[in-house]
C-alpha cells in the first residue's frame, strides 16, 4: 500500500502538541512526513521542518505558501493537521479542505458556531475527510467503555460525570506570564477560557461514550484569579437527547491534580470509571456484583479495544498512540473505508455551540440554555 503524504501546519518546536501528532502520524508507517509551515516564525519553521527530514523545498514559511505550493504540485500533500492557535484554525482549515486536501483540526475547530457550522459545510461539499483531535476517544479502554454501554451492559445511562481539572495555572505569581495569560484574556482566547479548552474535551467523552449529544446546558463560571478575565474554573451541567442527566467540572487551578481527566458513566445496571493517567483500566462494577478491572490487551475486550491496542498486555500506551489511532482511521477514511468513531466536524460545531451556551448561561446565573448548533436544532 503506498503511504499517504502528510503535512503539518503548526506543531513548531517546543509546541506542546506537535510532538504527539508526529509520534502518532509516523507510528503505523501509513504516512510520509513531507511537508510543514510549523512556527508562525517563518525561519524557524523551516529550519526546523528541515531538521525533521523535510526537503528544503517543501520547508514553508507560512501556510499560505504551502497551500499555494502543495496544489501546484502533482505529488502534493494528502492529509494537512492544523496544530496551530485555536483562532487560526477556522481559516486555515477551511481553505486546505477547499484546496480540496484532507484535513485533521486541533480543538477547538473554531472560535464561533457559525463557523463551527461553515467548515460542517465546506467539509461536505469538499468530498474530503476532516476530523477532529478529539483524540482521547481514541483510547482503547474508551472504546471499551462505549463499546459495553452499546450492548447494553449498564443498561440505559442514567448519568455521567466527567472531569478534567489541573492545577497547572493555579499560580497566582505566574498569572501574568504570557504562555498562561492569553488563555484567558477574550482578544486571543475568545469567549471562554478553560471550558473552551479543557471542558470540550470532558464532554465530547460524554457524548462518545454515551453515544448521544448534549441538548441543554446550565454553566457556573469563575475567575478564581481575579485578574483573569476568562473562567479558569467551571462547573457544567447538562442533558443529553436520550434523558442522561450529565456533570462536568473543568477546572485549571485546581493544584494537585495533573492532568485530570476522568469520566464516569452510570447505568440501571452497572457502572464504568474511566481516568486518563490509568488509561490501561476500564473499571467496571455490575449492580449487585464485585468492582472488576478491564485490562486493555486482556482476553474478552470489545473488537474496537482490541484493534486500537498496539503493544502488549500492561504495557504503557498513553497519548501518542491515541492520537496515532485518530491517523489509522483518518488513513482509512481517507482510503474510503468507513471509521465510526473519528471525530468529525458535526463534533467539532456541538463543542462550539456547547461554549457559548455555557458562557450564556454563566452570565444569567446558571439558567439553562439549549447547547446545540443551530444546524441540528
Ligand atoms: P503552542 O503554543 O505550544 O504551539 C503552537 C505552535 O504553532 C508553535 O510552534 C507556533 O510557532 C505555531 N504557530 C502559531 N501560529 C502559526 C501560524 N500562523 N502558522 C504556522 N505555525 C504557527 O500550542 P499547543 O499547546 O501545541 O496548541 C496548539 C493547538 O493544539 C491548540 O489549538 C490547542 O487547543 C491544541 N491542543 C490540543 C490537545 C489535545 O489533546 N487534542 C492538547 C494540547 C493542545
Amino acid at each position: 500500500m503506498t503511504k499517504l503524504k502528510w503535512g503539518m501546519v503548526g506543531g513548531g518546536e517546543g509546541s506542546q502538541i506537535g510532538p504527539a501528532h508526529r509520534l502518532g502520524a509516523q507510528a503505523d508507517g501509513l504516512y510520509d512526513f513531507v511537508a510543514g509551515a510549523l512556527d508562525h516564525r517563518p525561519d524557524e519553521g523551516r529550519a526546523y521542518a528541515q531538521r525533521l527530514g523535510i526537503a528544503a523545498d517543501r520547508a514553508y514559511g507560512d501556510w499560505q505558501e504551502m497551500l499555494a505550493k502543495e496544489q501546484a504540485r502533482d505529488d502534493r500533500v494528502d492529509l494537512v493537521t492544523v496544530a496551530t492557535p485555536n483562532a487560526t484554525h477556522f481559516e486555515i482549515t477551511k481553505l486546505f479542505l477547499e484546496a480540496g486536501f484532507h484535513v485533521l483540526c486541533e480543538k477547538p475547530m473554531t472560535m464561533t458556531v457559525e463557523e463551527g457550522e461553515e467548515i460542517v459545510r465546506v467539509a461536505a461539499a469538499s468530498g474530503r475527510i476532516c476530523a477532529v483531535n478529539y483524540c482521547y476517544s481514541a483510547y482503547p479502554m474508551v472504546r471499551q467503555a462505549r463499546a459495553m454501554v452499546r450492548a447494553g451492559e449498564i443498561g440505559k445511562v442514567r448519568l455521567v460525570v466527567t472531569n478534567f481539572s489541573h492545577g497547572h495555572h493555579g499560580d497566582a505569581t505566574d498569572a501574568d506570564n504570557p504562555r498562561v495569560r492569553w488563555r484567558y484574556d477574550p482578544a486571543m482566547a475568545g469567549v471562554s477560557g478553560q471550558f473552551a479548552d479543557c471542558g470540550i474535551h470532558a464532554l465530547h467523552m460524554a457524548s462518545f461514550i454515551c453515544s448521544d449529544q448534549v441538548e441543554s446546558l446550565s454553566a457556573d463560571f469563575a475567575s478564581t484569579i481575579p485578574s483573569r478575565e476568562l473562567e479558569d474554573d467551571a462547573m457544567v451541567n447538562f442533558r443529553m437527547a436520550g434523558g442522561t442527566v450529565g456533570r462536568l467540572w473543568t477546572s485549571s487551578v485546581a493544584i494537585g491534580r495533573q492532568h485530570g481527566f476522568d469520566v464516569q458513566v452510570f447505568g440501571e445496571t452497572g457502572g464504568l470509571r474511566w481516568a486518563s493517567e490509568q488509561p490501561n483500566q476500564l473499571i467496571y462494577t455490575p449492580v449487585g456484583g464485585r468492582t472488576q478491572i478491564i485490562e486493555k490487551g486482556e482476553a474478552g475486550v470489545s473488537e474496537e479495544a482490541a484493534r486500537l491496542s498496539r503493544v502488549a498486555i500492561a504495557h504503557p500506551e498513553g497519548f501518542p498512540l491515541a492520537v496515532a489511532n485518530i491517523y489509522v482511521d483518518l488513513a482509512a477514511a481517507i482510503r474510503g473505508e468507513t471509521r465510526d468513531g473519528l471525530p468529525t466536524p458535526e463534533d467539532g460545531a456541538r463543542s462550539m455551540a456547547a461554549v457559548f451556551a455555557a458562557v450564556e448561561s454563566a452570565k444569567a446565573d446558571g439558567a439553562w440554555v439549549d447547547a446545540r448548533p443551530p444546524m441540528f436544532r
